[in-house]
């Protein structure tokens, strides 16, 4: 085989909580992980030699500061492989938007050498790969519905959420996710995510209890620093179910009980908000990387 295409899904956090520092510098998190499908599409291809990436995104790096470069370059040289591979990434997950872009492009690209090159790996022995290059790498190979813990990358089964709808709002600035880190003070936030509750939610398939209790941490930090971030979330409250910001954000997150709402409210915000605003209606998936 010398090519395959890839899909590589994007990811919220159903929860997201940070129980401490550890002495690493590491946080210790607890968050339900969800893929979700809106996704990138990849083709790779074997070549002579080298590796090579073609973007469609002008804000995708596509030398080696690219995840997908650090991947395929980790991988050569553990393996010793021989050849080069070439990257067609055809790129919709909005970039630096606390939805896993760059960690889930990385898990494509370990799933994608495995089997160009037949290594024989399994998924848990690509994910064990994967996070020595970022946290949130191992949850995107598999992807679902997972608990991770410890800095992210222990990974633990939930039952499949039933199906939820929502729409993601990307607003035209970056939060740094250090900086978001670097500012949480664990000893001043009042309140935190409620997971176990939202796990047993899951297990009793109640959709209601879990929108109920979507929580997210870092929203302490992020709204407060970002008051764009802050302003979009109070306007998607008064629209949608439930708002949760998604990761240390700016994406905001409006979950809605069907497909005609979301469309609903992403054509009234389209009105509302300006053209930089990158608005998207999304549902959630059980699977993480698949081939075309
Ligand atoms: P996470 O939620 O895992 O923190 P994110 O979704 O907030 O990630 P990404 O889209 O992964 O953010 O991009 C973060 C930065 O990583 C970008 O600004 C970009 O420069 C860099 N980057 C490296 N590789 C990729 C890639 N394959 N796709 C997108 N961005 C990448």
């Amino acid at each position: 085989m010398d090519k395959i295409d890839l899909v590589a899904h994007a990811k919220v956090n159903l929860t997201l909580d940070v129980l401490g520092k550890r002495e690493d510098g590491y946080h210790e998190v607890e968050m339900i992980m969800q893929t979700i499908n809106l996704h990138d599409r990849i083709s790779f291809t074997k070549i002579d030699t080298g590796i090579e990436i073609i973007s469609n995104h002008p804000e995708v790096p596509i030398d080696k500061s690219n995840l997908i470069y650090k991947v395929a370059e980790m991988l050569f040289e553990e393996f010793e492989l021989t050849g080069g591979l070439r990257v067609n990434l055809d790129k919709r997950i909005p970039v630096a938007a606390g939805l896993a872009g760059g960690s889930s492009n990385a898990a494509a690209t370990l799933v994608a050498i495995n089997r160009l090159w037949n290594l024989g790996l399994t998924s848990e022995q690509l994910a064990k790969i994967g996070g020595k290059l970022g946290a949130d790498i191992p949850f995107c190979i598999e992807g679902g519905t997972q608990l991770a813990t410890g800095i992210g990358t222990d990974l633990k089964e939930l039952p499949k959420c039933p199906q939820l709808y929502l729409v993601l709002i990307n607003p035209p600035l970056s939060v740094s996710t250090a900086k978001v880190y670097g500012n949480l003070n664990l000893e001043q936030v009042a309140k935190h995510p409620s997971t176990d509750k939202v796990i047993k939610a899951l297990q009793e398939q109640d959709r209601e209890v879990i929108i109920n209790n979507l929580d997210n941490l870092l929203e302490n930090v992020t709204l407060k620093f970002y008051p764009e971030v802050a302003n979009l979330k109070d306007k998607v409250t008064e629209l949608a179910d439930k708002a949760l910001m998604s990761g240390s954000g700016p994406t905001i997150l409006g979950f809605v009980s069907g497909i005609k709402e979301a469309e609903e409210i992403k054509n009234k915000l389209e009105k509302e908000l300006t053209r930089e605003h990158k608005i998207v209606v999304a549902k959630t998936v059980n699977h993480g990387i698949t081939e075309i």
